[in-house]
């Protein structure tokens, strides 16, 4: 699985969001899925862990998604991640290899299958594209507040918000999702990643000894969504030579058991860097091979 097509299928989610007409904050997946008339329903599902799934008919396509989701947000990323299977190149193709149905465990989890990943990247695009995102960052302080400013404005879980802000904040920003005393995934934001020489934090990791994981010790701040704010360093997450301090907000995600931890700091935050420019090029580039596909 290369960087680069994961980094294509979020940028086709993007160009689909402007396509079918959003220039602001919240993109509507329905309404898209509507629009290329295609049916989308809520439905028990019949496998365990199943998020969606797509349907390729010979009288149309159908999206269903399970009817336990209960967040309105990761309903929205699901129904965007089954679009990603119908709007990216190869994918119809690679599920009518086996069926004519492709079921889905949308959002990020560990362990999945290539085209999985294009469908969370495509949807992470298509809810949150690169512009409006930041736009919405620089409408916010720096850090959780910005997230949660993000995921408002997006209307998605405060999770796939946290990935997406990562990704294209302008300042310096990490987030890291953990369970227990180990690290689920990070994620950096291109400037964090200069502030020294990192290293890069992997899926079972221990978590450092800092305010995140003795908030993980109780059970409790998990599950009532309890949020602290703590201070670090760098080094201590990320290695590295210099003395860097950094803000530790960290918050419980509830059912979903999990814990974020926003990394940042108002100190860093001053001009923001040139990824836009870099990542518009790239938009233009890639937009005529985009506009002969589906
Ligand atoms: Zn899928």
């Amino acid at each position: 699985m290369s960087k680069f097509r994961l980094k294509m299928s979020r940028l086709k989610g993007e160009q689909v969001a402007s396509q079918f007409g959003f220039e602001a904050l919240p993109v509507d997946p329905f309404k898209i899925a509507k629009d290329e008339s295609i049916v989308v329903e809520a439905k028990k599902p019949d496998r365990e862990g199943m998020s969606g799934c797509i349907v390729f008919n010979d009288d149309g396509v159908g999206i269903i998604y399970a009817t336990h989701i209960r967040s309105e947000g990761f309903r929205r990323f699901t129904v965007a991640h089954e679009l990603g299977h119908y709007f990216l190149e190869g994918h119809p193709e690679e599920i009518l290899k086996t069926a004519p149905v492709h079921f889905s465990k949308a959002g990020f989890t560990q362990g999945h299958s290539s085209i999985e990943i294009e469908a969370d990247h495509f949807a992470s695009g298509l809810l949150m594209p690169t512009r409006l995102t930041r736009e919405a960052l620089y409408g916010a302080p720096v850090g959780l507040e910005g997230i949660q400013h993000l995921a408002g404005e997006a209307e998605t879980s405060l999770t796939s918000a946290a990935i997406r802000a990562a990704e294209c904040a302008p300042y310096p920003m990490a987030v890291v999702v953990s369970q227990g005393d180990q690290i689920a995934y990070g994620f950096m934001s291109e400037s964090f990643k200069r502030l020294d020489r990192l290293r890069f934090l992997r899926k079972g990791d221990p978590l450092p000894y800092t305010a995140t994981r003795s908030f993980n010790s109780e059970e409790e701040n998990i599950s009532s969504r309890k949020s602290i704010c703590g201070s670090t360093r760098l080094a201590e997450w990320f290695g590295g030579e210099k003395t860097i301090a950094l803000e530790e907000e960290i918050v419980g995600l509830g059912s979903y058991g999990y814990t974020l931890t926003v990394l940042s700091s108002d100190l860093l935050a001053g001009d923001p860097d040139e990824f836009e420019d870099e990542e518009e090029k790239l938009v233009a580039s890639w937009t005529p091979r985009f506009a002969y596909g589906r």
